[in-house]
């Protein structure tokens, strides 16, 4: 085995990107328009403003700014916790006996553990910017609000975080995470609004769900004067945030003239990925290269692979806009042994609309599967994988083994999104022999389609 690349590639802090690429300014199809939730029309930058920052807006509208400056103050809390590394996974290779040539990008070298935090900063900086005093969001395993409240503590703006009660109460040390850096942490239902309250009249002992912490934190941003609700994924400005992933593996992969054949990563909203692949896919779209690109999505919440493409709700709450994307209907709920996380109902527009043209394949895989491919991935290559990364892991090795049988030495590169320390819960379930798989039918597939809103076109 040639060793000349090093195991890990670092970018010195001057080489690091100093702007975000916006994809859509390369896409001969955009996404299709975003429409107002209470008109259904195309929803205009001053409607959109009302929900989102002013900057964000325009940013969540630019189909053809190429290249968007990231602000200094973004840069300079990049730089604690950035450039991430872009490892060569020589270890699993050597496990695997695979001629393929793997690379992962790391995302999880933060306290939040995973890469929310490249957008939870953007996000908490517009608002600041704004003048706006705080934000609420919801959070179901911890990491989005862990990102947003490290964001807002450092640009010193309040954070009120409503988290899903189970989660609340099986992840103390993630709520006391948060609360070290100052958010406050509400586990939903809650009694503090008029939606939580409804709920709890009607199911007492209610173990929580992400729509109704949505719902509770929408509620609360409109009631109180200068806050905003703030999403961690899904949205084109999230995305693009995400972007800071892919340009800098792109530029630590051409540092060393390494060109990837193929470009895995897990997909729940679609942020991690599309950040991931932003790059090469402009690349691909200006036909200056060609690259494999694959979403890795869990059987029991498949969207892309099972879902519709169809405008629907990002949020339960309906404040953000909808969009036209690949949907489960925002009332979908994977069944309760799902553990793996990637839980979200829609996926990005962008990457829906990439997917629907062909420039972007998915797959799904079952949970069982997607853990016994953390398990090896930790024993040989040291970190501890999250769940929502090691459906990433799983195809990996897949394409990995596959070279093994044909003898080719392709180039692959995936995100490692995350560290698993608040998911032993999932993994003792593992350990235990307790994980079962569960693929939804066709009829509760359709029964959820059934909720999609009919929009008139
Ligand atoms: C939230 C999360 C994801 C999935 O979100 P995307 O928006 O699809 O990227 C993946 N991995 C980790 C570790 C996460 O926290």
């Amino acid at each position: 085995m040639s060793k000349e690349i090093p195991y890990k590639i670092y970018l010195d802090e001057n080489e690091m990107p100093k702007q975000w690429y916006n994809l859509r300014a390369d896409m001969k199809n955009k996404p299709a328009p975003l429409l107002n939730p209470a008109t259904l029309q195309p929803i205009t930058i001053e409607e959109l403003s009302e929900v989102f920052c002013e900057e964000l807006a325009k940013q969540e509208l630019d189909e053809t700014t190429p290249y968007i400056d990231i602000p200094e103050k973004i840069l300079n809390f990049y730089k604690m916790y950035r450039p991430a590394p872009l490892t060569r996974a020589y270890c699993l290779e050597e496990k695997l006996q695979t001629p393929a040539k793997i690379y992962y990008k790391f995302e999880g070298n933060n306290t939040s553990g995973s890469h929310k935090l490249n957008s939870a900063i953007a996000q908490a900086y517009y608002a600041k910017d704004q003048g706006l005093k705080g934000v609420t969001t919801e959070t179901g395993a911890g990491q989005w609000g862990t990102a947003l409240s490290m964001a807002c503590s450092y640009l010193d703006l309040d954070c009120k975080v409503y988290m899903v009660k189970c989660s609340y109460e099986q992840k103390p040390f993630r709520r006391e995470v948060m609360r070290t850096y100052g958010a406050s942490i509400t586990p939903s239902p809650s009694m503090e609004t008029e939606v939580g309250r409804k709920i709890l009249e009607k199911h007492p002992g209610t173990s929580g769900s992400l729509g109704c912490a949505i719902s509770e934190a929408v509620e609360t941003a409109g009631k109180l004067d200068g806050y905003r609700y703030v999403l961690g994924s899904v949205l084109n400005q999230v995305l693009l945030h995400q972007t800071i992933i892919g340009l800098e593996a792109k530029k630590a992969m051409d540092k060393y003239g390494i060109k990837p054949d193929i470009i895995i990563g897990c997909a729940g909203g679609g942020s991690n990925l599309g950040g991931l692949i932003a790059p090469f896919m402009g690349e691909k779209l200006r036909g200056e290269a060609d690259y494999q690109f694959i979403a890795v999505e869990p059987a029991s919440c498949p969207s892309l692979t099972r879902g519709v493409y169809a405008y629907d709700y990002c949020d339960t709450g309906a404040v953000c806009p909808l969009q036209k994307m690949y949907t489960l209907g925002s009332n979908f709920i994977p069944s309760a042994n799902h553990s793996g996380g990637l839980r979200y109902h829609g996926m990005s527009s962008i990457l829906s609309q990439l997917y629907h043209d062909g420039l972007m394949e998915a797959r799904s895989v079952e949970q069982t599967s997607v853990f016994a491919a953390a398990e090896l991935f930790a024993r040989v290559e040291g970190t501890l994988p999250a769940p929502e990364s090691s459906h990433a892991i799983k195809v990996a090795i897949d394409e990995a083994l596959k070279c093994k049988e044909t003898g080719e030495e392709k180039t692959i590169l995936f995100g490692l999104t995350g560290t698993g320390y608040f998911d032993m819960y999932a993994y003792e379930k593992f350990h235990n022999g307790q994980m079962t798989d569960y693929v939804p039918t066709d009829e509760e597939l359709k029964a959820s389609f059934e909720t999609l809103p009919k929009i008139p076109r």
